[in-house]
């Protein structure tokens, strides 16, 4: 081969309010780049009609995930709407060794942390095109209860403010037009020559 090329992987960091649309665009993410592994975060929340153990989450008791905290098992953990959630720091290590992009779908403060202490990482931040579709996407959803909605939503007032310091956002209005813009973002990021390392041979 004329061209030798090293790549090294990503870490895309998933960001923004419950409901906004991050799991969508997720999974069509990851349907259409096998470039991309999904971080599967550990959680003391129930699973859903539907979630699959080590697919969706892992779900875990609170004594399980305080013994995960105390050795220091997680990348980034929080509390988020009432519950613990945590990526887990060695398989996003070892699949970032094996060169994969790993996408993390985490909330704000888990992705500042990440974005505080990570050397290299991709963020992007996902918005809704207002916070009444915000509204009508987590009743649609049917996944939360009246009171939990409402807590989401006054959360997603507070998690906006945080825009500013993620290196890319979108605003998820059409679902195909943000799916295309993140494409495009994630297809940039893996050409920098900082993850992207091509050498000419001589013949
Ligand atoms: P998140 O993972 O951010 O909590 P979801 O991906 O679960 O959000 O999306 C919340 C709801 O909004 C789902 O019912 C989903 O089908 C719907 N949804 C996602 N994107 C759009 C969009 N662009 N327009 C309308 N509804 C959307
Ligand atoms: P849900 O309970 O709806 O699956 O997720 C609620 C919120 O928790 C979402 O914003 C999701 O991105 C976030 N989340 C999922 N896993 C993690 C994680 O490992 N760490 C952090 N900080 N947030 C997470």
């Amino acid at each position: 081969m004329a061209v030798t090329i090293e790549r090294t992987g990503m870490l895309l960091i998933i960001s923004g309010p419950s409901g906004t649309g991050k799991g969508t665009l997720v999974e069509k993410l990851m349907n259409s780049d096998p470039s991309i592994r999904f971080s599967c975060s550990v959680t003391t929340r129930k699973p859903r009609d539907g979630e699959i153990e080590g697919i969706h989450y892992h779900f875990v008791d609170d004594a399980a995930y305080a013994k995960m905290v105390a050795n220091n098992e997680f990348l980034e953990h929080a509390t988020v709407h009432g519950h613990s959630y945590g990526t887990l720091r060695a398989p996003v290590e070892e699949l970032m060794r094996q060169g994969y992009n790993v996408l993390l779908d985490i909330d704000p403060q888990g992705a500042i942390s990440v974005m505080e202490n990570a050397k290299d990482y991709v963020s992007v931040f996902i918005l809704p095109p207002s916070f009444e579709d915000l509204r009508i996407r987590l009743h649609t959803r049917n996944t939360d209860d009246p009171v939990e909605i409402e807590r989401r939503l006054n959360n997603a007032r507070g998690e906006v403010k945080n825009i500013g310091r993620y290196q890319y956002a979108v605003i998820n209005d059409n679902l195909e037009l943000a799916f295309t813009q993140l494409q495009y973002i994630v297809n940039a990021e893996k050409q920098r020559t900082l993850r992207f390392k091509p050498t000419i041979n001589e013949d």
